[in-house]
């Protein structure tokens, strides 16, 4: 069984931009810009603004961070973000979700220049992705891509088996590997909570992709030898014996099921890693499009 080291990846990714950024910044004079949106005071959103902008500074990309109260009205978001739009040191917009519920997120997301929407959320990119244009991912599936680009595993024609429909990383993630593309080119198929017997599905697995929010909950028993896993859940589960009283696991019951594995990713420290890396790689690509750079 080998790790696969998303933290490795991730810090190798962000010091490729940060050297293309310096050169970036000695041909064009500029560097790459992103602006965090965020509406009122949820600390989670805080923690995962303050890492955005953290990781930002780390490779000399310009950052900023918008805080909105919990009261804003929707048009007033919606002219903010126009701002951002039409702005010159922005190359990336992000509203940080989830948003207060007297606003309408998929107008937010829709309102963001497809030029500049680095979340992937668009209707445009998700779009583009479907029909096979070149087109910004969504970061979380675009880091699962790269992981099996950079680990070199053989995805052609492979059972590629998806559990979970959600828009930022199931569908998006079944996409992409359904693609006639290197590292994807995959037979795939997506399985959710309406699948009678979902072990029917996921045995069948020669790379597994878990996105449920369900602790340990694919087993030993569910999967076949050599498959690749990749585990996208996050979930705190009760510790008594960490001194925070919890820890965080995976969709996947690690122990049992890397044992079976020829490939799989811990968590944390797998997927999780990436998916700022890919934000920053986004941005990146945003501005050098701009700017008529090679990516
Ligand atoms: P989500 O929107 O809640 O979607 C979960 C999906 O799992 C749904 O499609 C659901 O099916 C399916 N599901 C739930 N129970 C199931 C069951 N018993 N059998 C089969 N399918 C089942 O979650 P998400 O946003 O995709 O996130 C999934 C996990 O990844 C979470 O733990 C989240 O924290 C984590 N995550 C991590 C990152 C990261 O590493 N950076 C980013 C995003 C998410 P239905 O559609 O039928 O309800």
């Amino acid at each position: 069984m080998k790790l696969i080291d998303g933290k490795k990846v991730s810090q190798e990714i962000k010091n490729e931009l940060k050297e293309k950024i310096a050169k970036a910044k000695e041909v064009t004079g500029k560097i790459p810009g992103l602006v965090t949106i965020i509406v009122g005071e949820n600390p989670a959103s805080q923690i995962y603004v303050k890492m955005k902008n953290k990781s930002c500074a780390e490779i000399g990309m310009y950052s900023e961070k918008r805080e909105l109260s919990e009261s804003i009205s929707e048009d007033e978001l919606l002219n903010i973000i126009d701002e951002y739009n039409n702005d010159e040191k922005i190359n990336g917009i992000l509203v940080q979700l989830p948003l207060p519920k007297h606003i309408d997120e998929n107008k937010v997301i829709e309102k963001i220049s497809p030029l500049k929407d680095v979340d992937g959320f668009h209707p445009v990119s998700v779009g583009n992705l479907v029909i096979g244009k070149e087109t910004f991912l969504s970061c979380t599936p675009y880091g699962i891509w790269e992981l099996l680009k950079r680990y070199k595993i053989e995805t052609k024609g492979k059972h590629v088996v998806v559990v979970g429909r959600s828009n930022i990383v199931g569908k998006p993630i079944a996409n992409i590997m359904l693609q006639k593309a290197e590292g994807a080119n995959s037979v795939v198929t997506i399985c959710h909570s309406a699948a009678p017997d979902l072990s029917y599905f996921t045995k069948q697995a020669d790379i597994l992709i878990a996105a449920i929010g369900r602790a340990n909950f694919i087993t030993k028993e569910m999967v076949k030898d050599n498959v690749v896993v990749i585990d996208v859940g996050i979930n705190r589960i009760d510790d008594p014996n960490s001194e925070k009283g919890y820890k965080i696991v995976g969709d996947v019951d690690f122990d049992e099921v890397a044992e079976k594995s020829s490939y799989i990713t811990p968590v944390p420290g797998g997927v999780g890693p990436m998916t700022i890396a890919m934000l920053l790689q986004n941005t990146f690509t945003s501005f050098a499009r701009k700017n008529n750079l090679s990516n």
